[in-house]
């Protein structure tokens, strides 16, 4: 008989799968999982109490006799403890003793295919007289249980199941995070006091919501069961995309616009299945990160712009012109960049003093702003010093650009305590050639910008980038 013990360890995966098919053949997956591995504790439980039962047996067929006490047998504990499991799961003895033939016909079904010739009858007689033992025993258990027992294990049951349901509820509704259950249909199914408060639906008193059978009894319930969308309409889009798709678990960020203001949540959706592992609705925690996106929105402008002017800073400036060099290399689209620097500046802060010059910062990056377009890039690269990058535009024309922005700036009039403020910039102009990079351009228009300095300033000077480099190389 040690074949037959052998047989039955070597197949549990085999039993496994032979009876998960009977029970989806014959609906017991209505009750019961379907998912492969929660099979696994009854069928090597089951192969347990064989195999100790035929070597307590010593493979003997083990037989019936009037004064059996069934509670000292291996297999019939087995049968004694999941009859008790059962019947406090609320299962009838028809609904498991059904079942329990459907166990048998497995174990028969493996002794029936794999098993040899010469032990085949012998491990048939074992096999079914051991499930006739293990059904005596449990029905021995159901019946000897008095009904007020049953009564008072059921009550206790439910009293478990009461506190365990309390408990959850508890951690639900104590959570600061806003929490929905979204039933299969995309009705409101169950929200927490996060959630109730978000909604504004403070309304839900504890005494109904508490009560249970939210969906139908329940009138506040009832009155809420709208589609979900109703109340976080900005939650649409990304909640059905979750719920048509098969993911387990989702996590995002979404924006959206409240009374005029952005609002930021995280929002984690996860699916939730049945005992018999169908969809029966999602879950969504959301977690308002509003102040946080805030604050790095903030830290991101505070980090990329320049306090005084709100121009780009150098930093910023400068990864975004690479950008802009790289598009330009790839696409061979013309590109220059403009090098402005304020004439005798020392002159004005020393004669308005440095909160004029400040103003004068200012007003010219506001002048700047106004007349370059939506894609160039306008950076504060020095004290008193900018620069433009100007994208899909040869040197001609932004030599002309350079050419207007001087005149404008000239005509500008910043008011000082002791004046009306006029400066007057000077500006080199260079156009991107092949293979340079943003410090390659940089260098030759501030190589203009000098010669515009020296020329006498207040002039605008096209650098030739090329001859430049034929005397500097
Ligand atoms: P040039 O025509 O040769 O450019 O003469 P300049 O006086 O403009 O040149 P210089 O570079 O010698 O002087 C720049 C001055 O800009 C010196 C510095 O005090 C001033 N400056 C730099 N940053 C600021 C700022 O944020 N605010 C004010 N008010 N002044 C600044
Ligand atoms: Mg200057
Ligand atoms: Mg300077």
């Amino acid at each position: 008989m040690e074949q037959l013990s052998q047989l039955l360890r070597d197949n549990e995966s085999w039993l496994m799968v032979r009876i998960l098919s009977y029970a989806k053949l014959h609906n017991f997956t209505k009750y019961t999982s379907t998912l492969l591995d929660a099979w696994r504790l009854s069928i090597s439980g089951l192969t347990n109490a064989l195999c100790t039962s035929l070597h307590k047996h010593g493979g003997e067929e083990p037989q019936f006799n009037p004064d059996e006490d069934y509670t000292s047998d291996p297999v019939t504990e087995f049968g004694r403890l999941e009859a008790k499991r059962h019947r406090e799961r609320g299962i009838t003895i028809s609904m498991f003793l059904g079942l329990l033939k459907y166990y048998r016909d497995t174990y028969i079904d493996l002794v029936e295919e794999k098993c040899p010739e010469e032990i085949k009858a012998a491990s048939m007689r074992f096999v079914l007289r051991s499930f006739d033992r293990f059904e005596i025993a449990l029905c021995a258990e159901w019946v000897a249980t008095e009904s007020q027992e049953q009564i008072s294990t059921l009550e206790e049951a439910n009293r478990r199941l009461s506190n365990e349901k309390n408990k959850y509820l508890t951690v639900f509704e104590s959570t600061p995070r806003p929490a929905l259950l979204i039933d299969k249909d995309g009705l409101l199914d169950t929200l927490n006091l996060a959630a109730s408060n978000l909604l504004g639906l403070e309304k839900i008193s504890g005494e109904t919501y508490y009560s249970g059978g939210h969906s139908t009894a329940n009138g506040n319930m009832k009155r809420l069961r709208k589609p979900f969308t109703d109340y976080l309409p900005w939650l649409k889009e990304e909640a059905n995309l979750f719920s048509e798709g098969d993911l387990l678990f989702h996590r995002t960020e979404v924006k959206y616009e409240s009374s005029g203001a952005n609002q930021y949540f995280d929002v984690f959706f996860a699916r939730m299945l049945d005992v018999s592992d169908k969809y029966s609705g999602i879950l969504i925690i959301l977690d308002d990160i509003t102040q946080r996106k805030k604050l790095e929105i903030e830290l991101s402008h505070l980090a990329t712009t320049d306090a005084l002017t709100g121009a780009n800073n150098r930093h910023r400036f400068l990864e975004r012109a690479e950008e802009e060099f790289v598009r330009s290399s790839r696409y061979n689209r013309p590109l220059s960049l403009l090098m402005l620097d304020i004439d005798y500046f020392k002159n004005i802060n020393d004669t308005f003093g440095h909160a004029a010059g400040d103003d004068v910062l200012r007003a010219l990056s506001t002048a700047c702003r106004r007349m370059f377009r939506q894609i160039d890039i306008f950076g504060r690269v020095g004290g008193e010093e900018f620069a433009v990058i100007l994208p899909e535009t040869p040197i001609d024309v932004a030599t002309s650009v350079a050419e207007r922005l001087r005149q404008t700036l000239a005509l500008l009039r910043v008011e000082g305590y002791n004046g009306s403020i006029s400066f007057t910039v000077s500006i080199g102009v260079v156009e991107r050639e092949d293979g340079q990079n943003i410090s390659d351009v940089m260098y030759y228009a501030d190589k203009a910008l000098y010669k515009a300095k020296n020329a006498g300033r207040n002039r605008v000077v096209a650098g030739d980038v090329t001859a430049e480099k034929n005397t500097t190389f």
